[in-house]
């Protein structure tokens, strides 16, 4: 199996699908804040930085980050992983070309799941939860709508909208990402490395397209 770089904007349904390859197909799920995490929660010499320069607002620099991304691969050795939100710039990208021919990892895809803008919005500005059981709905899709208008199929209980999920929010998040995915996009389909797989298709279907470019 290939290894896997993810990118994805908000609402592509990125977290379906490492779900699925971590917990059907064994792969290790790297990010960065999960790395950073990790180090701040056991103390390392690099949390206690890391923790100083987050409680301070800023962002962790690359100096730091790509590092731990460098000792993590060499952990896992030879275990499928798949990156997720790496990289988020085009240095970073480069990075982890010369990291992944250091390493002799260059058996990897870089997954590209997007839709229009107009359908991840819908996922999100859509979407409800029951107060009760939290259950989740969309307004906007039928298969997820409830069948009574703002009130959940299983308990009876109201449906709320959740206080990020609206337009400004989401626009933000979305206009963020592309600026930032348009250079790796743009990087890896020179590279011939781009697989772009449809997001508004099911997660079933989703799955089957990535099993056919990781094999
Ligand atoms: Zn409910």
């Amino acid at each position: 199996m290939k290894n896997v770089i993810l990118i994805a904007p908000p609402a592509a349904g990125k977290g379906t699908v490492s779900k699925y390859l971590v917990e059907e197909l064994g792969y290790t799920h790297l990010s960065t804040g999960d790395l950073l995490r990790n180090e701040i929660k056991n103390g390392t010499k690099i949390g206690i930085q890391v923790k100083e320069i987050m409680d301070s607002g800023q962002f962790t620099p690359d100096n730091i980050i790509l590092p731990l991304f460098k000792s993590e691969l060499l952990r896992i050795k030879d275990k499928p992983f798949i990156l997720d939100g790496m990289p988020r710039k085009l240095n970073q990208a480069e990075y982890l070309t010369d990291l992944f021919n250091e390493l002799n990892a260059n058996n990897y895809v870089v997954i590209n799941i997007d839709a229009e803008r107009e359908i991840l919005e819908r996922r999100i500005i859509g979407r409800r939860y029951c107060i009760n059981c939290g259950s989740s709905y969309n307004v906007y899709f039928e298969s997820f709508m409830p069948k009574k208008e703002n009130i959940c199929d299983k308990c009876e209980k109201e449906l709320i909208q959740r206080e990020d999920d609206n337009l400004e929010s989401f626009s933000k998040r979305y206009e963020d990402y592309v600026r930032e995915a348009e250079s790796l996009i743009h990087y890896y389909k020179e590279k011939g490395l781009l697989k772009t797989i449809d997001a508004s298709l099911s997660n079933n279907e989703i799955i089957e397209n990535i099993l056919k470019e990781i094999k």
